[in-house]
């Protein structure tokens, strides 16, 4: 049923040349200190784009410094709060004006199809900048009623340097969410990229300086966790560090930071999603947003929905139609137009989601469609679907991050917001019906940071987003995340003749 092997096996140019592929510390591009680097690959065939530098915790120690400084000597959290937005408002210019050249890298790096680069994750990096500089000059504190002669007021002061450690999956939207709160507050940062993608971030690092950052607010350092990362997490000077990847991971960083200074955290982590699709849906609309919820980005989602359960009376029908719709799917090179799906990241991943697909087969789930690798280079595999799915396979339980749909049945609403919430993830849930009061149920009975009724995935600048459970802790995005990014000061000062 796949009719795109062959665009697999051929590959475009990628119509780009890498420029960065050093450290950017302290408003320079420069080499790790080690003078290591490490190659970073293109998923479409596992063959070297560029040999990045890699940094370790001399490095970190470097971008620390230059955050410090820029902190408390320079002129970022000094400047009016206007400047700091103007200078926001410029990057999401360039941004603009580099668009394609951006997402080039980006689907290069990391196998998602150029024209969701191109007409998604790249306008919304624009977006998210464009919304938190709204918010630099909007940022202030409080005048308080006091108990006694005293006139109280409160300051909302950047936090300091913010150590911020981002996956590969989104790394432009992940870098958005986490440097735009930071940023508009008065923050320096230390980011570190995932291994998988260190391109993208650092061509943005170039424009950030272009459109007139102070130098050592922004350090980009490309490297592996538990070097790099695990230096950011466990520093004595940093004084807040945001994560987003995987759950285990997720908890070495909160032991790394109690460890060493308190550091404030927050974590963005895993999930399993449900996707409910009730008793009065029309079909064929559900499984096309179904589908949307899992496959979007290669499956490679936090909040994918990755449980579509079905009410039993439109089961069948769901099951085929899924079947018919993800073997339909249009994968290949994802620089070619009209490709839904590229490869997955790397061959960890890759060879992790087969050994999934092939657990699905051997605890009894019903394989619809799918089931192995796509082609025979790169890291492609095959639109899957499992039915016959029960809530106990590792299937059901764990997060696959890959482009496999696994459906169950249920038989009424009682019975779906018990299973649906009986996960140790709590990050999003999906929620198919016209019925009112059946959604108004859902949206309040499920323990999840989102709820998506009749669309999914909607990821405004807004909207804030984040975890229940063991899917994380403090959300990012919209009014929200700039808590993430501030301290409250209380100033109490003693008025001497109160009786004005
Ligand atoms: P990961 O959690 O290992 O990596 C995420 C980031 O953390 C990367 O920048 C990585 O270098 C860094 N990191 C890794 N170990 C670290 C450590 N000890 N100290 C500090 N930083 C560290 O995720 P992964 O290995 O890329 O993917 C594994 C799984 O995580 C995926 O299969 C998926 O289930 C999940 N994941 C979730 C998200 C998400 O958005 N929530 C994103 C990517 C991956």
């Amino acid at each position: 049923g796949y009719s795109n092997v062959a665009a697999a096996e051929d590959t475009i140019t990628p119509p780009v040349k890498v420029e960065h592929t050093q450290l950017l510390i302290g408003g320079k591009f420069v080499d790790a200190a080690s003078g290591k680097t490490f190659p970073t690959l293109d998923p479409r065939t596992g063959e070297v784009i560029a040999q990045v530098a890699e940094g370790d915790v001399e490095d970190v120690n470097r971008a620390v410094s230059a955050a410090r400084k820029a902190f408390d000597e320079g002129p970022w959290p000094r400047m009016t709060a206007y400047e700091r937005s103007k200078i926001l408002l410029r990057f999401a210019d360039l941004v603009d004006k580099h668009n394609d050249e951006i997402a080039a890298i980006e689907t290069w790096d990391n196998g998602k199809p150029f024209e969701q680069s191109s007409k998604i994750e790249v306008p919304m990096l624009a977006r998210v900048f464009r919304y938190y500089a709204g918010w630099a000059d909007k940022i202030h504190g409080m005048t308080v009623p006091g108990d006694g002669s005293h006139h109280v007021q409160t300051l909302h002061e950047p936090i300091g340097v913010a150590g911020q450690i981002i996956p590969w999956n989104f790394p432009l939207l992940m870098l958005s969410w986490k440097l735009g709160p930071a940023l508009a507050c008065g923050n320096t940062v230390v980011l570190k990229t995932a291994e998988q993608t260190p391109l993208s971030a650092l061509l943005v690092g170039r424009l950030l300086h272009e459109a007139g950052l102070p130098e050592g607010v922004v350090n980009i350092v490309s490297g592996f966790g538990p070097t790099a990362g695990a230096a950011i997490a466990s520093h004595m000077d940093i004084d807040k560090v945001a994560f987003t990847g995987s759950t285990d991971v997720g908890k070495i960083i909160l032991e790394l930071a109690s460890k060493s200074n308190l550091k404030a955290v927050t974590l963005e982590l895993g999930g399993k999603s449900p996707f409910i699709v009730c008793e009065d849906a029309d079909v064929d609309q559900a499984v096309e947003l179904a589908h949307f919820a899992l496959f979007f980005n290669q499956g490679q989602c936090c909040c994918a929905g990755s449980r579509t359960f079905v009410h039993e009376r439109v089961y069948d029908e769901f099951v085929e139609k899924a079947k018919a719709r993800a073997i339909k799917r249009a994968v290949g090179d994802p620089f070619k137009s009209g490709i839904e799906q590229g490869p997955q990241v790397d061959s960890e991943q890759f060879k992790k989601i087969l050994k999934y697909i092939k657990h699905g087969v051997e605890s009894g789930a019903t394989l619809q469609a799918g089931g192995d690798r796509f082609g025979s280079k790169g890291y492609y595999i095959q639109p899957t679907v499992f039915s016959d799915v029960k809530d106990d396979m590792l299937i059901a339980t764990d997060e696959i991050f890959g482009p496999v749909q696994t459906i169950l049945k249920f038989k009424n609403l009682d019975e779906v917001i018990a299973r649906a919430n009986n996960s140790r993830y709590g990050l999003a849930a999906g929620v198919f019906t016209h019925n009112l009061d059946t959604a108004n149920r859902l949206m309040r009975a499920l323990r999840v940071g989102s709820v998506w009724i009749n669309c999914f995935d909607v990821f405004d600048a807004t909207i804030p987003f984040g975890g229940y459970k063991m899917s994380g802790i403090g959300r990012e995005k919209g009014i929200y995340s700039l808590n993430n990014y501030l301290q409250v000061k209380a100033v109490v000062t003693a008025i001497k003749n109160p009786a004005w």
